[in-house]
């Protein structure tokens, strides 16, 4: 080996390595279909063990009632949509309204997709962050929850019937 390369090799050796470029993988949000189907398995668990309450509550009440004790009377919160008066399964509705609501057949409540159909044909786009709330309009003024919203009129899409 001549002088030159042993000296190359050894001033390679005593200098510090150099440094690789760290790569950061790029920060990319998108859609989650894994915290989407966690959301619906929560709400399915919701769902169940709110049926189970009531099924307990039940229970109790029987139980109280063969003991000649006080007559336990349970208050259950009741659907959202008026005059239904079904308990509440999820999100505030009942099995059928729920249902309802995902399938994106409900009228007067913001359904998942942000539309928003009433009965009289009227139907609107809001913003999908109010998927849920109840709505209501009076010719042109669109209130969602208890506060006017901005809707874009669009063609209804639930089938009357
Ligand atoms: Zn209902």
């Amino acid at each position: 080996m001549s002088g030159g390369v042993l000296r190359r090799l050894l001033l390679r050796w005593l200098s510090p390595p150099e440094q690789a470029p760290v790569a950061t993988p790029p920060v990319v949000i998108q859609p989650d279909p894994a915290l989407s189907a966690r959301v619906e398995h929560l709400e399915a668990e919701r769902a169940r063990l709110n049926a189970e309450i009531e099924r307990l509550t039940d229970r109790i009440a029987a139980v109280e009632g063969a003991r000649g004790g006080p007559r336990v009377v349970i208050r259950r919160p009741t659907c959202r949509v008026d005059g239904c008066g079904s308990p509440q399964r999820a999100r505030g509705f009942c099995t059928r309204h729920y249902q309802a609501w995902r399938r994106g057949a409900l009228y007067g409540f913001v359904l998942p997709d942000g539309r928003v159909e009433f009965e009289d044909g009227a139907a609107y786009r809001v913003d999908r962050l109010l998927a849920g709330m109840p709505a209501a309009h009076d010719g042109g003024a669109l209130k969602v929850g208890q506060r006017e919203a901005r809707g874009r009129r669009v063609a209804p899409r639930i089938k009357a019937g």
